[in-house]
């Protein structure tokens, strides 16, 4: 195999895409496993789209890359910033594969803005902070920006799910799959490459926000309606753009699909750590709590609904810091040892340390003894599977920006309960019908799961272990025969062969790139309508 052609397809699920391949709404996906394989992929935790691509495209696990979410916490403040590729603090493929003179083309991979300078060409993913992808900012090198234009990043947004929305959506989901192909057939044609990767959003929005109306068993499906094969439509028509991109790329190529993570049904349990954390005595709640606190203070509390999204654009300076202030604000920090940031799709808990939060309260000489204890705390919650300390789970130079506590929820039925952020009240409640779809403080219908999928048309040694999203870099270099650093996952195709050479790249904090106020507040109303913030 001359070339390696790597196409993701974000959060598709292993059982969705069996089920489908069965029944042949999906034949080239179908044809590349017959090939080769389908299998499950081991993600990693939390089960998110940035930490799960960053590990896929390094090789190793959010402790030694460092990015564990799209946000972290803004050293020495309550408060979170959003984070980009120039956060990533170990070497991507494509710079191992730069580096040996290699070409690539890269597109929409989550988590690689800026743009990187490879040698080939690079289109950054829906981190981007550009209105519309007529910006040449996202594309390096900037003069092959043109190129891109139609490039669509979640453009179906704005505010409220109510009446149209979801035929909208969908509608749109479709235009980006068409739009997102025409771009990258032309690249697969005219490029010369050995390495060409490129992601598509579109599986995971779809499935965050209807897997309710396909999935007769989940416990919010509202009967028969006409958006049942919403998710098997938009996985049909990514089928047709894998179809025509493999064939494009023509024989001798190496075809990963690969995705981040997989999806399950949300159930009607809505799980609040905080107000759990407050029964527990961690944690204390400023008196009137301070959820509307922004908007009070900007005397915003008498506008219309509909008017404050285009007010927040007018007001992005101010508003840029929403997200931290919905995440920390009403809080008693003097009287609180322990709070969640309460994300919906990472379940974690963190100490007020001394000495590193503003207003710390645990000793530094007890934290882990606290930990151990909230762990064993957390643990007794009917609710909650595991809650472990972070050490367990990650290991490398910037553990130390991950949640102290990870938790993981017990599924009823196979449904995951949500969490969701809330000021005060009880720590366990059931949705009501209207709360169904989903949105701000009702989580998505659709969560995430580990694992995603694998699917390839060479087969994949078998082992103890089945294969993990960690495999996919180490796999890359073997067969396009470039060495790299150390890294944790293993070449899928040929036992034996390792890569090992350059001692492995985990530098320090330098060249992080953060986002402007305006930048961030863009991003923000993005990942609103993506699912990801509520
Ligand atoms: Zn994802």
């Amino acid at each position: 195999m001359k070339r390696v052609l790597v196409l993701g397809l974000d959060g598709a699920d292993p059982a969705l895409c069996r089920r489908w391949m069965d029944d042949g709404a999906l034949p080239n996906l179908r044809a590349l496993a017959a090939a080769g394989a389908l299998l499950p992929l081991e993600s990693v935790t939390p089960p998110a789209t940035f930490p799960a691509w960053t590990s896929c495209v390094t090789g190793v696990n959010p402790g030694r890359h460092g990015v564990f979410d799209f946000t972290e916490m803004v050293p020495g403040r309550y408060a979170v910033r959003f984070v980009n590729g120039s956060f990533r603090r170990a070497p991507a493929v494509w710079d191992m594969l730069s580096r040996a003179g290699r070409r690539v083309v890269v597109a929409g991979v989550p988590a690689t803005w800026p743009p990187e300078p490879v040698n080939g060409l690079m289109l950054s993913g829906f981190d981007s902070p550009v209105a519309t992808s007529v910006d040449a900012s996202f594309v390096y090198p900037r003069a092959r920006a043109a190129e891109a234009a139609g490039w669509r990043f979640a453009d179906f947004q704005e505010g409220r799910i109510g009446p149209g929305w979801h035929a909208e959506a969908l509608r749109r989901l479709l235009l980006g799959i068409e739009e997102k192909e025409r771009i990258l057939l032309n690249w697969v044609r005219s490029e010369p490459w050995d390495f060409f990767m490129s992601v598509f959003g579109e599986s995971d929005t779809v499935s965050h926000h209807f897997w309710m109306f396909h999935d007769p068993q989940s416990p919010r499906y509202p009967g028969p309606n006409p958006f049942s094969d919403a998710i098997r439509d938009v996985y049909a028509r990514l089928d047709a753009a894998v179809g025509r991109i493999v064939e494009a790329a023509g024989p001798d190529t190496l075809v990963i699909v690969v995705s981040d993570h997989g999806f399950t049904g949300a159930g009607i349990t809505v799980v609040h750590l905080n107000n759990r954390l407050a029964e527990m005595g961690l944690l204390r709640y400023l008196p009137g709590g301070g959820r509307d606190s922004l908007l009070k203070r900007l005397g915003l509390s008498v506008v219309p609904e509909r008017a404050r999204g285009a007010l927040f654009r007018r007001l992005r300076g101010v508003a840029g810091g929403a997200e931290s202030r919905s995440r920390f604000g009403g809080l008693d920090w003097a009287n609180t040892r322990a709070y969640s940031e309460e994300l919906g799709y990472f379940p974690s808990v963190r100490v007020n340390l001394q000495g590193r939060e503003p207003q710390g309260t645990v000793a530094p000489e007890d934290y882990e003894a606290f930990v151990a204890e909230l762990c064993a705390c957390l643990r007794e919650w009917d609710v909650v599977a595991d809650a472990v300390p972070r050490a367990k789970l990650y290991s490398g130079a910037h553990v130390d920006r991950a949640p102290d506590v990870v938790l993981s929820l017990k599924a009823e039925s196979g449904y995951a309960p949500v969490c969701v952020r809330a000021r005060g009240g009880g720590a366990l409640r059931k949705l009501t019908e209207a709360e169904y779809p989903g949105g701000k403080e009702r989580g998505m219908n659709g969560v995430h799961r580990n694992p995603g999928v694998l699917v390839t048309n060479r087969s994949v040694a078998g082992g103890p272990a089945g294969p993990s999203l960690l495999d996919i870099t180490p796999t890359v270099l073997s067969a396009l025969g470039v060495p790299g650093p150390e890294m944790e996952g293993r070449p899928l195709f040929a036992p034996g062969m390792g890569t090992g050479g350059a001692p492995p790249a985990d530098g320090g904090d330098g060249g992080a790139h953060p986002y402007s106020p305006e930048e961030e507040a863009l991003l923000e109303e993005r990942l609103r309508s993506l699912g990801y913030l509520e």
